[in-house]
């Protein structure tokens, strides 16, 4: 396989996954962490590396090493795998997903950026989702009529803190998550429910037009939920536990144990609750967002920005949530192509920036 994003969340337990089925790796691609790299390069002995910078290069313990973005897609184009995992961060992770898909490439797709912000122009025949949500629907998809789909969400680090509180969390608290660790930009997008959106809109282009929602199951063992039209629901229960998706989407298979199973007994008792605006202001754009989600692209820049600058100190944390909403309702022209996707990106990073 391709793998983008080895060192990431995402990535190691891709990485575990792959020795466990003894797949080989022919390309890995990180950002900084180094040190990690260099572990994973002895262990997978990739034939290419790519990294995001030139002056890491040097400290690379390998004979082939590319640094760049454009060195990413040089590098899919020229590998005779025929599976690339993207577990890229953020919107970088596009132009690898549409060149993969482009080389008729099959791919898993952990990067949500990729469909929030293109979905309308991408053929999703050929990916396949990395995320519990997604596979917890697609497990219980049935040849019946649904009345609607239904993903679950943590309620990220601050579900239970004072609302008053929230103008003042810090970056250290919103990487507090309750049920699990990930990277931190998915961490701080769980804190704002933005995570969630993003999910529901990769749904609304995985499994077409219909009614979806979320809801927060605070253990996160429940992944999705579908109501049926005649009154039945489901629900998909699994450990929290990345490597059965990553599993399924790089296998295709699910004939070996991968997780143990939940058991209810040990549970005892599950505590739903409702996503609200107060605690969630991003939720008053969610209907209208599943209504026009080519408006994704706003969303993901947008949301890109403010991070930076809550990162720099210069919002506040519930400022991430009002920045979004200020770019969704400003009239930019939706994209009819794919360049124009990225051209749209452009223009909301520069509005946003220019934000005080
Ligand atoms: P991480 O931040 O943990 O990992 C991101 C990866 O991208 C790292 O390997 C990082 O390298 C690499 N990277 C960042 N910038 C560059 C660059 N310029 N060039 C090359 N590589 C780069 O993120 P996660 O693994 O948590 O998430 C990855 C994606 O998967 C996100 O889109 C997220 O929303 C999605 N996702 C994550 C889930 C999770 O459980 N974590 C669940 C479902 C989806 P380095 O660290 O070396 O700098």
């Amino acid at each position: 396989m391709i793998l983008l994003g080895s060192t990431g969340s995402i990535g190691v337990n891709t990485l575990a996954v792959a020795q466990r089925f003894g797949m080989r790796v022919e390309v890995l691609v990180a950002g900084k962490n180094i040190e990690l790299l260099n572990t994973q390069i002895a262990i997978h002995q990739p034939k290419v590396v790519v990294i995001a910078d030139k002056e890491d290069a040097l400290k690379v313990n390998h004979s082939n090493v590319l640094y760049g973005q454009e060195a990413i897609v040089k590098a899919i184009e020229d590998a005779s795998s025929e599976l690339v995992v993207n577990a890229l961060v953020g919107f970088l992770g596009l132009r690898p997903t549409l060149t993969a898909l482009a080389c008729g490439k099959r791919v898993a797709l952990a990067n949500k950026e990729s469909l929030v912000a293109c979905g309308r122009f991408i053929d999703t025949s050929k990916i396949q989702p990395i995320d519990s949500e997604h596979f917890g629907l697609w497990y219980l998809m049935q040849n019946r009529p649904v009345e609607k789909m239904i993903i679950t969400a943590s309620g990220g680090a601050f579900r239970d803190w004072d609302i008053k509180r929230l103008k003042d969390a810090t970056l250290a608290d919103t990487q507090k998550h309750p049920n699990w660790s990930m990277g931190q930009k998915i961490t701080i997008d769980s804190a704002t429910m933005v995570n969630k959106m993003f999910e529901l809109l990769e749904a609304r282009w995985l499994f077409g037009e219909g009614k979806y929602d979320a809801i927060i199951e605070t253990k996160s063992l429940i992944h999705a939920l579908i109501d049926f039209k005649d009154g039945s629901t489901t629900a998909h229960f699994a450990h929290a536990n990345m490597q059965l998706p990553i599993a399924f989407a790089i296998d295709g298979k699910m004939s070996e144990n991968i997780l143990g199973h939940v058991d209810l007994l040990k549970v005892g008792s599950l505590e739903f609750r409702e996503i609200t605006q107060e605690r969630y202001p991003i939720w008053q754009i969610k209907e209208d967002l599943l209504k026009n989600p080519a408006k994704g692209v706003v969303v993901n820049a947008a949301n890109e920005v403010a991070i930076e600058k809550f990162i720099n100190k210069e919002i506040g944390f519930m400022d991430i949530s009002k920045t979004i909403i200020k770019a969704y309702e400003k009239d930019f022209h939706m994209p009819r192509s794919v360049e124009d996707v990225f051209t749209l990106d452009e223009e909301v990073r520069a509005f946003v920036r220019g934000i005080k």
